[in-house]
């Protein structure tokens, strides 16, 4: 069963440009073509491709690729991501990024406030502490003519779940047009909270279009 494929985009989609990936949807698990290396447009002219935002509604896994042409493999990311997350005391591990089920209980406590007995009185603390619950007013859900869902916010930006942190940053860096890691950096921040710095760092580090960028080709 696949998902329902959502309409929504995010005012700054590149909705006019069509790349040589197409429009890729992430959550219709299409299968992603890479051009071949002789193509007239790459890597000399990268297009980026048009990624949908991912948002915090449940994901399905795809049956495919996850990998996204130009970016870093999804098994990358996954050893980026274990690296990152061995680089960081035990103590920090934990809360270092939400995963899906971690979401799930701050989503609860949030929803529940204190009558949230499956947690405990420290974790609300820090929940209440950190996040709140936000019915979009734009962007997410917009199109799709239900009811929005509420989002987890940090810091007013929607708290980024681990499990999507791979379409998250591919989008991102697709957005900063693979403008390395400041700029990365930057666009993570205007869209999504709970990315961390060194993980993008690393993402950003073994992105192979960044690497054939700063091989010093004068067209990038
Ligand atoms: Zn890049």
């Amino acid at each position: 069963m696949s998902p329902p494929v959502s309409a929504d985009r995010k005012p700054y989609s590149r909705t006019g440009l069509k790349g040589v990936l197409g429009t890729l949807d992430l959550n219709s698990g299409d299968a992603v073509v890479p051009p071949t290396l002789d193509s007239p447009y790459y890597p000399f002219h990268v297009e980026i491709p048009q990624l949908e935002a991912p948002n915090q509604s449940r994901f399905t896994v795809p049956d495919g690729s996850r990998d996204i042409a130009g970016f870093p493999t999804y098994e990358q990311y996954q050893r980026i991501e274990e690296e990152y997350l061995t680089s960081l005391s035990e103590r920090k591990q934990p809360k270092a990024l939400i995963s899906q089920s971690l979401f799930d209980k701050i989503y609860a406590v949030l929803q529940n406030g204190s009558e949230d007995r499956a947690s405990t009185a420290q974790f609300r603390f820090w929940v209440r502490k950190m996040f709140v619950l936000a019915y979009p007013q734009t962007s997410f859900n917009h199109n799709t003519g239900q009811t929005p869902e509420p989002v987890v916010l940090h810091d007013k930006r929607p708290v980024a779940i681990k499990e999507r942190l791979y379409e998250v940053l591919c989008y991102c860096h697709a957005i900063a047009r693979h403008g390395g890691r400041d700029k990365t950096c930057a666009t993570l921040r205007l869209h999504y909270s709970w990315v961390p710095k060194e993980l993008t760092a690393k993402f950003v580090k073994a992105c192979p279009t960044c690497t054939l960028k700063r091989s010093g080709n004068p067209d990038f």
